[in-house]
């Protein structure tokens, strides 16, 4: 590691005000993404400004239409909290499939929403349920929000403060994860809300995205049949030593059929 300034603010606003005085600062959550990446140097900030002693940060509010998040919940906070496991399974389920216990301690919803990696797994419970992402600045649309590889909506020094999830009726999330790490190879969220279904893929691609072929055919006719011809191509899927593009199309089959079966 190299020498870096570490502050720790007790409020959004100081951890804003403290951001625009510093020369090249980042913020740090679990710091399961961040630290490994100075330990290789790949990002060098002059400060490490920690959001983990904002209590505003913290909070799970279940009410009867949503869901909202704190962006400083872990993932253990997430997957154990009755609240949420008996208002929308599928999200604590899909949290404790997160990597392993101890990241699933340290890791954050809101460092993994504002990573963006693309085989993260919170990015498709969000665009299938089509959450809203609460930032210092302003309320951003989950379409709008991931943009590309490691890419977000966000601006420098925006802090995403917490993400509220619309409850629906069904929802299941189904994954097959690096054996190593946890990550989804692929990853498929089905969720159906007023004979409306939303599915969305991660890990296949350079970002989340829907299947709207198979989201019409399933809002039909609900069940693995309607979807057997659908074949998302391979040509803008991510390859690479875990999977090649042809096996993620058609993992993202396998695992769709998978989360159809589980809500049939
Ligand atoms: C071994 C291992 C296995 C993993 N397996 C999985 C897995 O199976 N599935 C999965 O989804 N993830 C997995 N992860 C990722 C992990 O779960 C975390 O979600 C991820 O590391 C980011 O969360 P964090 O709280 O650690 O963020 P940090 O590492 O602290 O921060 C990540 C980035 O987000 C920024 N940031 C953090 N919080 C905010 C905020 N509130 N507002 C704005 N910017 C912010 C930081 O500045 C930084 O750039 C794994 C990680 C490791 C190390």
């Amino acid at each position: 590691m190299y020498n870096f300034n570490y502050k720790k603010p007790s409020s959004i606003s100081e951890a804003k005000s403290i951001f625009s005085s510093c020369d090249d600062a980042s913020y740090i959550a679990g710091g399961m993404t961040l630290i490994p990446t100075l330990k290789q140097r790949l990002a060098m900030p002059s400060d490490l400004i920690d959001l983990s002693s904002i209590s505003e940060l913290k909070s799970i509010k279940v009410e009867e239409e949503c869901i909202t998040v704190g962006a400083m919940c872990s993932h253990k906070q997430i997957s154990e909290s009755d609240k949420i496991r008996t208002a929308l399974p599928a999200l604590s389920n899909l949290a404790s499939m997160i990597g392993d216990p101890q990241v699933r301690n340290r890791g954050t919803i809101g460092g993994s929403v504002a990573n963006s990696d693309p085989s993260a797994d919170y990015p498709a419970a969000l665009l299938s349920l089509n959450a809203k992402i609460y930032t210092s600045e302003r309320t951003i649309d989950v379409e709008d929000f991931f943009i590309g590889l490691f890419e977000t909506a966000l601006n420098e020094g925006e802090i995403v403060t917490k993400i509220s999830f619309p409850i629906c009726e069904k929802a299941s999330y189904k994954k097959f994860p690096n054996p190593a790490s946890g990550y989804a190879v692929v990853g498929a969220f089905l969720s159906m809300k007023n004979d409306i279904i939303r599915v969305a893929i991660t890990g296949a691609g350079p970002k989340v995205f829907r299947i709207k072929q198979m989201e019409e055919k399933l809002s039909k006719s609900f069940s693995t049949d309607s979807i057997k011809d659908i074949v998302v191509s391979h040509d803008d899927l991510n390859s690479d030593l875990h999977a090649s593009s042809e096996y993620r199309s058609h993992l993202i089959n396998v695992m769709v059929n998978r989360a159809v079966l589980e809500l049939t």
